[in-house]
């Protein structure tokens, strides 16, 4: 890779060859080539336009906390929009960076006395990466309170999408479909609420989640979709994986559907414990396993 052209286009802070444990959620040991930080939407516009010409492949990270690395190095370059974390609440309307955090925003706008972020506060990464999956909890999701989002077009134009034109269904959106979009700032519409309500809701779903979910150890969350008429964690406990483990990915005896790092998994064990239960799934019960989580070779 042209590491040293691309630092001439002086586009944001630049890491080589960076270990991507504190950018995964999972915290996977695999080196990132390059992880460029771009702070303006020119720097970002004028490194994708040099990718481009190049044809270096590259990947927009949020928080890593639906990502699976799978191999030892990255050799494309990553893209974080960290600095893309801007904040702007008017009335009822607020408008976010994608890089913000969006359990950060979940707690801000409720102590606010805004009403419609409750199900996004146990949701680890960035708003645009949420965007993205249409992440969702509770029976709500992205799609529910998103009114509109800023995204940088393949042909790098700026344009404004509705909520519509984002296409959320169950954790997907029109930029699953279309990844070479990049979301660059979400707008909300809030509803006014009893911010005391509001944050003892956030509260008992923490202490639910603290309950039944493995917390102290790096995950990605849920693994797999729920499949029709069936909870996934149902399915991976009857193949009898609970506590099964490839290197040190293991599935976890708290919650079957999440795979928790033990010591020094890597992505390849990871994606062999999904593959192995994914196989027993669909030969034993008949039950097509769908991942939730993102594979990246
Ligand atoms: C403990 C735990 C609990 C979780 N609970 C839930 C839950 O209840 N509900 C739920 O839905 N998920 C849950 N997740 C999964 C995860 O947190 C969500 O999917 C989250 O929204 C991913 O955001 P991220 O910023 O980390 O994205 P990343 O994992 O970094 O990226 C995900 C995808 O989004 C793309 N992307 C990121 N930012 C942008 C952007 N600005 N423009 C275009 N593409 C972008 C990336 O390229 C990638 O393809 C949980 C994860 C953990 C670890």
């Amino acid at each position: 890779m042209q590491v040293e052209e691309i630092k001439k286009l002086k586009v944001g802070e630049i890491l080589e060859n960076v270990s991507l444990r504190n950018y995964t959620t999972y915290r996977l040991n695999t080196i990132g080539r390059l992880l460029v930080f771009p702070q303006t939407i020119e720097e970002l516009k004028k490194l994708i336009s040099y990718l481009k010409t190049k044809e270096i492949p590259y990947k927009v990270l949020g928080g890593g906390s639906n990502l699976i690395f799978k191999n030892s190095t990255y050799e494309g370059v990553l893209i974080s929009l960290k600095k893309f974390n801007q904040l702007s609440i008017i009335d009822n309307q607020v408008n976010v960076g994608a890089g913000h955090s969006l359990i950060k925003l979940a707690l801000k706008t409720a102590s606010l006395g805004l009403s419609g972020l409750e199900f996004a506060a146990g949701i680890p990464g960035t708003v645009g990466g949420a965007i993205f999956n249409n992440a969702g909890a509770y029976q709500s999701d992205m799609g529910y309170v998103l009114w509109k989002a800023t995204v940088l077009t393949p042909s790098l134009e700026i344009i404004t999408m509705t909520n519509r034109q984002m296409d959320f269904h169950y954790r997907t959106s029109f930029f699953k479909k279309n990844p070479n979009y990049i979301i660059l700032e979400g707008k909300f519409l809030l509803k006014r609420g009893k911010k005391d309500l509001l944050l003892a809701i956030i509260q008992d779903r923490r202490e639910r989640r603290m309950e039944s979910q493995p917390l102290t150890l790096p995950s990605a969350g849920s693994v797999f979709r729920n499949p029709k008429d069936i909870a996934a964690w149902q399915v991976v406990e009857k193949l009898g994986y609970k506590g099964f483990s490839v290197g040190d990915a293991m599935v976890s005896e708290k919650h079957a559907n999440f795979i928790v790092n033990t010591k020094e998994a890597t992505g390849e064990e990871i994606v062999e414990l999904i593959t192995k239960i994914k196989k027993d799934a669909a030969e034993k019960l008949k039950i097509e396993l769908v991942l939730e989580q993102e594979i990246i070779e």
